[in-house]
């Protein structure tokens, strides 16, 4: 590396000095965010947006595909709405935006700005849907949402965020539970196919559930400094918002049936999840099918004659075959290697003079550093190949280490000592009930994350009161 390369990198912290700074110092030096002038607010950049544009459309195509229809909804809810659902109301009261005012005048009844818009859904549902006809409504809406967090992170926790939320109505609960199972089984393709992020899938114990949800299904991720991060989740709501709200239809035999609903959302959060699954001390690293930039052709010794037309040449080539551009500007070589590893392109693209003569480039890997010499005219074979086999050693890199930081805890001591010594997911037998989960909080600031679909028994009694246990769980701490 050379002395310029060193100056460069030391802006990032190390991760193992300070995860936390790590993280921080990759953010901007990524590019992807900036602080908004709202403490816990963020823009967005180009960069970051093009990243979350990607993760988009990969969610929206699939979205539409099984049968979704998107939908805009407002972004006010009148006080009055949000308190039909009790459970829904105590879970979100304590950190909801409100409107008190328009101009100058207060309002007379006050409005929230949406934390989630499950009531809104509802209102209208009980408007539109009349009879077995209307069934199902499978609804999606792509919009921003406050929540009033105390502290904030740039993706991780922040005042507004961005999402998709699906808010369906079914006839029977069986249909229902089918959507429930089928959105979740989605995001866990998107994250595992297109970020590369492993995820364990299960359900939320009733203490961690959506507040009005019968149950929450979600999918978990373990970063890189060994805590969890709730990547995606699903919602059955039973018939309890249909209640609360009058959500009936008329079913084939005339009878008035309540509707069974669900809502599933995946936020920018994920991208949080894609920086501490991925990133290094170098800075981001993205996984090509979802890299808005899948290869950077960095001209050398471009003042020399015909070699910047042979890299434009070459740019308009692979353009045809993946997501190929190229840094033509009078900066040095060493600052665009730089930049480019900074935000993560996969492969770099080394173009000079001596390559030119030998009719060939050099890739370079982002995430292991490696180089090859490949003939220009072997590219189209061998840059979509690489690009692959970029993904996949990013997802078993990713799979090896939650294996590497996935524990087994018999009791609470156990417990302790694999938190203090290396985090990670715990597996631990839990006898299902809510002071164990309180205690097991209280002591060790760990919360369960899932109960997973794949159960084991690893012992017979609860890791916390030695009763008969009931189910696996995994315990994490968590972002
Ligand atoms: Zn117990």
């Amino acid at each position: 590396m050379g002395k310029k390369n060193k100056q460069f990198v030391e802006k990032v912290t190390a991760m193992e000095d300070d995860f936390a700074q790590w993280y921080t110092d990759v953010v901007k030096q990524a590019e992807l965010v900036d602080y908004g002038p709202v403490r816990g607010t963020m823009i967005i950049k180009p960069y970051g947006y093009a990243i979350w544009e990607n993760i988009r459309d990969e969610i929206d195509h699939r979205i539409k595909e099984t049968g979704h229809q998107n939908v805009s909804f407002p972004m006010f809810i009148p006080e009055s709405l949000l308190q039909k659902e009790k459970d829904h109301i105590e879970g979100f009261a304590p950190e909801v935006a409100w409107v008190t005012h328009g101009g100058e005048e207060e309002l007379q009844e006050r409005l929230v700005v949406r934390p989630t818009s499950e009531v809104l859904f509802c209102e209208y549902y009980s408007k539109n849907i009349h009879s077995y006809r209307d069934l199902p409504m499978l609804y999606n809406q792509w919009a921003n949402v406050v929540r009033w967090e105390k502290t904030t992170r740039p993706f991780l926790r922040s005042l507004e965020f961005h999402w998709q939320e699906g808010h369906t109505a079914h006839a029977t609960q069986e249909d229902a539970e089918q959507e429930t199972n089928r959105m979740l089984d989605m995001y866990a393709s998107v994250c595992e196919e297109i970020l590369a992020i492993p995820v364990l899938k299960g359900r939320k114990t009733d203490k961690e559930k959506f507040a009005g949800a019968e149950y929450t299904l979600t999918i978990e991720s373990l970063m890189h400094d060994g805590k969890a991060l709730q990547s995606g989740t699903s919602h059955y709501f039973g018939t309890g918002f249909a209640d609360a709200f009058d959500i009936r239809y008329l079913d084939k035999e005339g009878k008035q049936q309540l509707v069974h609903q669900t809502s599933w959302g995946i936020t920018t959060r994920i991208i949080g999840a894609l920086i501490m699954v991925h990133g290094d001390n170098r800075g981001l690293v993205v996984p090509p099918r979802m890299a808005p930039t899948q290869a950077m052709i960095v001209p050398i010794a471009q003042h020399k004659e015909g070699v910047l037309d042979k890299a434009y040449e070459l740019r308009d080539r692979l353009k045809k075959i993946a997501r190929v551009d190229i840094d033509a500007s009078d900066k040095m070589p060493g600052w665009k290697f730089n930049e480019y590893e900074m935000k993560g392109i996969p492969i770099r693209i080394e173009m000079g003079p001596k390559d030119i003569e030998n009719n060939q480039v050099v890739l370079a890997r982002r995430d292991t550093g490696e180089k090859e010499f490949v003939a220009l005219e072997d590219l189209e074979l061998r840059l979509p190949a690489l690009l692959e086999e970029i993904q996949k050693d990013l997802f078993d890199k990713a799979l090896a280490h939650r294996e590497e930081m996935t524990s087994v805890a018999k009791t609470m001591d156990e417990f302790g000592e694999i938190l203090e010594s290396k985090g990670g997911f715990i597996k631990a037998m839990w006898c299902g009930d809510e002071a164990c989960e309180d205690k097991i909080k209280e002591e060790f600031s760990a919360t369960s994350r899932c109960i997973p679909f794949e159960q084991e028994k690893v012992s017979e009694t609860c890791v916390c009161c030695g009763k008969p246990a009931k189910e696996l769980v995994y315990w994490g701490k968590a972002y």
